[in-house]
């Protein structure tokens, strides 16, 4: 039986939920009106090739991870020839993106793992994760080394699966630690979880794809990491760190 106690943490723990819940859904109509969705998706890759995108966009500028992903596949015809290629080979083709160093063999590792868990000479296509549950889904790529809840969700969703699986980036992360709808020691790889346990159960990868989009337009056009435009931020009335900010500089 439970203590007094605990019923009142867990009522506390339960009221504390709907509210960043509430807080989500309003947030997200006001960026999604502020930037206008619904937001076309820029993606029309398959799922293997968003996979390959995605790991080489990790820390890496969009223009800089478009560089490298269109020299690779201008270099090797196919995700075969890359993943047998000569690292150093490929190493070069991505060199646009930061640490190519690094991502070069890890991309080769990946291709090589999907190769062997398909059983197929080259790596297969992964539409078949159109017909898992999306937990399953996701750990089917998350259980393979070097991918992250980040980069599965991003092969999930931005491709022409569009699954709606939420990326969490660091524009992203930082909007919704500002607002307080996770704590402020939660990573960018825990944050998915629980920031995708916030919206609606029936949401469409469209949906989804919106509040992504939004709150990291938000992260890119107002609240910036350094100086926040918190003046003219829409969801100052939802956002204690704004509040903070503006009312230690009055008081000031
Ligand atoms: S009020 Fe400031 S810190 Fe809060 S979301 Fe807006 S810009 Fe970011």
């Amino acid at each position: 039986m439970k203590t007094a106690a605990a019923t009142a943490t867990a009522e506390a723990q339960a009221a504390d939920f709907a509210a960043r819940q509430a807080k989500a859904l309003l947030v997200h109509g006001r960026l999604c009106a502020e930037y206008g969705a619904p937001f076309p998706f820029f993606s029309t890759k398959d799922p293997l090739s968003e996979l390959v995108s995605a790991l080489l966009s990790h820390r890496t500028k969009n223009a800089d991870s478009h560089r490298a992903y269109q020299e690779l596949r201008a270099t090797f015809p196919t995700w075969e020839a890359v993943r047998d290629a000569p690292t150093e080979a490929v190493q070069h083709a991505i060199r646009a993106c930061t640490w190519p160093e690094q991502k070069a063999p890890r991309i080769q590792a990946v291709l090589r793992e999907i190769s062997e868990r398909c059983g197929t000479d080259a790596p297969c296509a992964l539409d078949f994760l159109a017909e898992m549950p999306i937990p399953e889904a996701r750990a089917w790529l998350e259980s393979i080394s070097g991918v992250g809840p980040k980069t599965s969700a991003a092969t999930l969703l931005f491709s022409t699966l569009r699954i709606p699986a939420m990326p969490v980036d660091s524009h992203h992360h930082r909007v919704a630690q500002r607002l307080g709808l996770i704590g402020p020691k939660v990573g960018e790889g825990p944050a998915h979880k629980l920031l995708e346990a916030l919206l609606p159960p029936g949401w469409d990868a469209q949906q989804v794809y919106d509040h992504h989009e939004a709150l990291m337009f938000h992260g890119q056009k107002c609240c910036y990491f350094s100086s926040p435009a918190c003046g003219r931020c829409v969801v100052l009335d939802q956002c204690p760190f704004g509040q903070a900010r503006l009312g230690g500089k009055a008081a000031g």
